[in-house]
């Protein structure tokens, strides 16, 4: 047994006396290698990127990554379709594509337009084209000129010699409207003639590859071959996003890790097909998080498969959260609050948990108009002193509760130091006056957010 402590663990925590008898096991495999730890607590590398305008927006890796979403509503309403933007614009929706797949839908467009810009909603509408994307876009102009940037999926456009003639065709109709365009490719509706060219290719190899990794390699050599093919028919290079979407996490990763090492396009991403509830959100976060974390992607969507009544919204919560959770983006103050355990006393813990995160969620947008900055705000709810008291410290303003057996005192933290010890029926009306005061204080017109 190993007594004295090696040079390394030394040097890291040199608050513990040289002579702290340790019994470690020798050999110590995990502290062979032990470097420093840095963090900035945030994941904000990107891969470089031109930047593309969309409307008013600007995607690329010089600007913040954005959030999109998607209509579900008929194209042909316009008034339920300009509904639904507004709602998703609302919420945080810094794009949103709607579906444009009949004459009526097109033609519904400018309306859809003229709808938003009555209510002041100024967010830009993406047309999604298959199939007959080529036709609607020139024989309806209006409904051309009316949106900000066209999604193209190559695999949708006709095949072979109609493919290029009516993937031209799109281009030149953003080419003479100034517009943008995503090429995204989608594995579901692949290009059938390069994949076949591209397992025939593999087969002929001494030794052929698996033949889900040609899929990949087809979906992004798809994207790339058709970027290239827009910017000869006159599309700028820097009006050019890309997307691969596939449904499953680990290939979502591989694809994009290879398409953004191959091309300076800002991309988009989403886990297509990602599925319903909690399954959906859990998959799209997982694969949106690995990629952003490598600072790949300039614009995402959770593509959820909507449950009856559900919320269309929550598509664009879950990607705002997953860039605030990674530090990328701030859009809310941010509520850190333990998972209680045998030491929360009833369901008090639960109660202004949720009260806090509900007090927030309501006065957000007034606080974002008369409280800039306010979104960088730290809350930390507890239910215990086991960690109550530290969590609370490391927030801007926290409150570590009572657990079982302990005294019934609430100590409030406000900038790391102990300022009041709520007591009584009154914490959670008490805590939420003490967190308005704080957010006035320090947020509030004319003062500084840094505080
Ligand atoms: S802070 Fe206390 S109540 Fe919360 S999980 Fe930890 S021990 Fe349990």
């Amino acid at each position: 047994m190993l007594t004295q402590r090696p040079a390394e663990l030394q040097r890291i925590y040199p608050a513990v006396q040289p002579h702290a008898r340790l019994t470690l096991p020798t050999p110590l495999p995990t502290l062979r290698f032990m470097l420093p730890i840095r963090s900035e607590g945030a994941l904000t590398g990107r891969r470089p990127t031109v930047t593309c305008r969309v409307g008013e927006v600007l995607l690329g890796s010089a600007h913040p990554v954005a959030v999109q979403s998607m209509t579900n509503t008929d194209t042909a309403d316009a008034g339920a379709t300009a509904r639904q933007v507004a709602q998703l614009a609302e919420a945080g929706s810094e794009l949103v594509r709607i579906t444009v797949n009949t004459r009526e839908a097109a033609t519904a467009v400018p309306d859809i337009r003229r709808r938003l810009e009555e209510q002041g909603v100024r967010v830009p509408l993406v047309g999604d084209f298959h199939y007959n994307g080529h036709l609607l876009l020139s024989e309806v102009p209006e409904c051309a000129r009316a949106l900000d940037k066209y999604r193209i999926n190559p695999g949708n456009v006709g095949v072979g010699g109609k493919h290029d003639e009516n993937f031209r065709r799109m281009i030149e109709v953003a080419v003479e409207h100034g517009k943008p365009v995503r090429i995204g490719v989608n594995w579901g509706s692949l290009d059938r003639t390069l994949l076949t060219d591209l397992m025939d290719a593999n087969a002929r190899r001494p030794e052929p590859r698996p033949e889900h990794e040609v899929v990949l390699e087809a979906i992004r050599e798809s994207a790339l071959r058709s970027a290239e093919f827009a910017e000869r028919c006159g599309l700028p290079h820097e009006r050019i996003v890309l997307s691969a979407k596939v449904s499953e996490v680990g290939d979502l990763v591989a694809v994009n890790r290879a398409l953004g090492a191959a091309c300076d396009y800002p991309l988009h991403l989403g886990l297509t097909e990602a599925g319903p509830g909690m399954k959906g959100t859990v998959a799209s976060v997982a694969a949106l998080s690995i990629l952003l974390a490598e600072g790949i992607g300039d614009t995402i969507r959770t593509s959820l498969t909507p449950t009856p009544g559900g919320d269309r919204a929550d598509e664009v919560r879950i990607c705002q959260q997953v860039l605030q959770s990674l530090g990328i983006r701030r859009f809310a103050p941010q509520v850190t609050s333990c998972p209680g355990c045998g030491r929360t006393t009833g369901t008090v813990f639960q109660e202004l948990a949720a009260r806090i995160s509900a007090h927030i969620q309501e006065r957000i947008p007034q606080w974002r108009e008369s409280c800039p900055g306010v979104e960088t705000l730290r809350v930390a709810v507890m239910g215990c002193v086991v960690n109550g008291p530290g969590e609370s410290r490391h927030a801007d303003i926290g409150i570590s509760l009572p657990g079982a057996g302990e005294d019934p005192r609430a100590p409030v933290f406000v900038d790391g130091k102990l300022v009041a010890t709520l007591k009584g029926d009154a914490i959670a009306g008490d805590f939420v006056r003490m967190l308005d005061e704080y957010v006035a204080r320090r947020f509030g017109a004319g003062v500084r957010s840094d505080g």
